[in-house]
């Protein structure tokens, strides 16, 4: 089965060709961070737009790459939320049209499904069951994942995603935005000065609240000399923070689950620091790890082909409906029987 792939769920728009038994065809990506950059902020309204103008040369793109000419695509799957609602109705309306154009099923695919399937598309993949933990720019979540569909919420952020604080902190020190990555870069040269609180590690539970860290990280700096240097080393403090409390929480996951496979996706698991010191605790506990590849950590449309893929094969569409749903909880899908 033939699938394209189209996520239009943010500030990026991605697209993809995958087969049910090739792998992935063909991917494109268009970041819009360039333009959200100057407003330090993603502005709904240009991203909208901006999607618009991308989305269809992408697909023709898409398909040229892939040798796919469209009347051999079987299905459309597209990103219907979580997300900026005039964003997703551009992905969903264009999916929509072409399916119906190309008298062939569309899907509607929910965005964390897909960062958390993204990790299927690499070799090895991992067995179900798993313990899933998603850090992206809205959501931090640990999940017991039984089938795709099948999610357990174990713990979520009360406050800011992990990509938000590291954003937000970026922002304050006045790096950039999205700041996630050149904070990342910063904490390279850091010296290990300040200690920053692991929030939420003093008690029990699998909650997260990372938003004191960034207030944190705003005190810390002002009480301090204000040099380049000061700017790293509150990189690396902070890293180390979110690093050390996603670990301390990933490990009461494995132990309360008595699962030995560990996923990690969204945005924030391309940070190396991260990526090592859950490699370093899966060690330890004997456990397996798994991440997508770099760049299909962030969004993109591969991870939203290989879910829509998924559900197609087992015969789950939509009718003609444009759906759109900016507020989507992941424990509403469907579970699959059916395994990839
Ligand atoms: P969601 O998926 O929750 O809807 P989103 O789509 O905006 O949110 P993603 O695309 O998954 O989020 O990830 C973007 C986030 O990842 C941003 O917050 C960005 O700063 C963060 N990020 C990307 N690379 C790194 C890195 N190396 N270190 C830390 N954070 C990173
Ligand atoms: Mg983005
Ligand atoms: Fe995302």
């Amino acid at each position: 089965m033939y699938v394209l792939g189209i996520e239009t769920s943010c500030d990026e728009t991605g697209v993809a060709i995958y087969h049910s038994k090739q792998g992935l065809l063909s991917h494109f990506l268009y970041s819009q961070v360039a333009m959200h950059n100057d407003y330090g902020g993603v502005v709904p309204e240009l991203a909208s737009r901006d999607h618009v103008q991308k989305l269809i040369p992408l697909v023709k793109q898409a398909l040229t790459e892939a040798h796919t000419p469209s009347a051999t695509i079987n299905g459309i799957a597209y990103t219907a939320g979580p997300g900026l609602m005039g964003a997703l109705l551009v992905g969903a309306t264009v999916a929509r049209s072409l399916a119906w154009a190309w008298q062939i099923p569309a899907v509607a695919v929910h965005h964390m499904e897909g960062h958390l399937l993204a990790t299927m598309l690499e070799t090895p993949a991992p067995q179900l069951p798993f313990v899933a933990l998603l850090i992206s720019g809205g959501h931090t979540l640990l999940i017991r994942v039984d089938a795709i569909g099948a999610y357990q919420i174990l713990g979520e952020s009360l406050d800011d995603a992990a990509g938000e604080a590291f954003d937000k902190t970026a922002k304050l020190l006045g790096i950039g935005y999205p700041g996630g990555a050149k904070l990342a870069q910063l904490a390279r040269q850091g010296q290990p000065v300040y200690k920053f609180p692991r929030p939420m590690t003093d008690r029990p539970g699998l909650d997260f609240s990372f938003s004191g860290l960034k207030t944190y990280a705003l005190n810390t700096w002002q009480q301090s000399a204000q040099s380049e240097q000061d700017k790293a080393n509150i990189a690396l403090a902070f890293e180390q923070a979110i690093a050390e409390t996603l670990t301390i929480k990933c490990k009461r996951a494995l132990q309360q689950t008595g699962l030995k496979r560990l996923v990690v996706a969204g945005g924030v698991s391309a940070n190396l620091t991260i990526r090592s010191a859950l490699t370093k605790l899966t060690e330890a506990q004997n456990a397996e790890i798994f991440f997508p590849r770099l760049e299909f950590c962030t969004d993109n449309g591969a991870m939203i082909a290989y879910a829509g893929c998924q559900r197609l094969l087992a015969n789950q569409q939509q009718d003609l409906a444009i759906v759109t749903k900016p507020r989507w909880p992941l424990t509403e899908l469907a579970p699959l029987s059916l395994l990839p």
